[in-house]
């Protein structure tokens, strides 16, 4: 499965808040065999949203948008996606029913707006917060604080699945640049993909969806650099 993240808020863009949002998603799915295609950021705006998520779907298997989720006056998600398939937002009886029953709010103590969904979209409910969610026609819609974002996620996690990855690391105690050419004999000798991260040493990162050619090309690099012993 091919997957998008859009994580939408303004205060995402000024720096205010960091993105863990989409780092936790990408950690998710990665260990799922899911590939993130993209991860784009967004302005609280609901031209915005519905353009990027109308592409999105066309062209992924997914896309999972956080953020801008409830009912106070930037909170605009619902409706970017709502525009995004051409739905109305109504509210879903099973989502206050839910909140009602499930959580023991009272009807009128709830925001106007709180359970309000594209129409046709299934609920996802919020154990943690108060703002449910929402999955339709592949796009799933979480809250944006981290708790109710990860609590969510993990009541739809089933319903991404992919080839499961094997990967091997290889830190080479050596510039990036000396080891170009071991890379290439590397990438032509085993069906792998290889990913170099310089810092303090080189991460070279190697693989593939079969266990014996990830770990057969790991060995063979390791034999050939300069290892740090720690
Ligand atoms: P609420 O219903 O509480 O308003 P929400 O779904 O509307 O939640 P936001 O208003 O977008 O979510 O963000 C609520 C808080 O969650 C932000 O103040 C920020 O601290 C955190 N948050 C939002 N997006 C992210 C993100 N991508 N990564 C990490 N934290 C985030
Ligand atoms: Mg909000």
């Amino acid at each position: 499965m091919e997957v998008a993240i859009v994580t939408v808020g303004d205060e995402l863009l000024a720096g205010r808040t960091t993105n863990t949002n989409a780092t936790w998603l990408c950690e998710r799915f990665d260990e799922r065999g899911v590939r993130v295609e993209r991860v784009t950021t967004l302005p609280d705006r609901v031209a915005d949203i519905a353009r990027v998520v109308n592409e999105y779907r066309a062209e992924y298997d997914a896309v999972v948008v956080t953020g801008g989720v409830g009912p106070t006056h930037d909170d605009v998600t619902m409706d970017g996606v709502a525009a995004a398939l051409g739905r109305p937002l109504e509210e879903h009886p099973e989502a206050l029913r839910w909140l009602e029953e499930e959580r023991g709010y009272a009807r009128e103590d709830l925001t106007e707006g709180t359970a309000h969904l594209p129409k046709g979209a299934r609920a996802l409910h919020n154990e943690v917060g108060v703002a449910p969610g929402a999955a339709l026609e592949g796009v799933y819609v979480l809250p944006g604080v981290p708790t109710e974002m990860r609590g969510m996620f993990e009541t739809i996690a089933d319903e991404f699945h992919g080839e499961l990855i094997y990967r091997e690391v290889v830190v080479a105690d050596e510039p990036e640049s000396a080891l170009l050419d071991r890379l290439e004999a590397l990438r032509s000798q085993f069906d792998v993909t290889v990913g170099s991260y310089p810092g303090d040493a080189v991460r070279i990162s190697i693989q593939s969806e079969n266990e014996a050619q990830t770990e057969a090309a790991a060995a063979w690099l390791s034999e050939r650099t300069e290892r740090r012993d720690d």
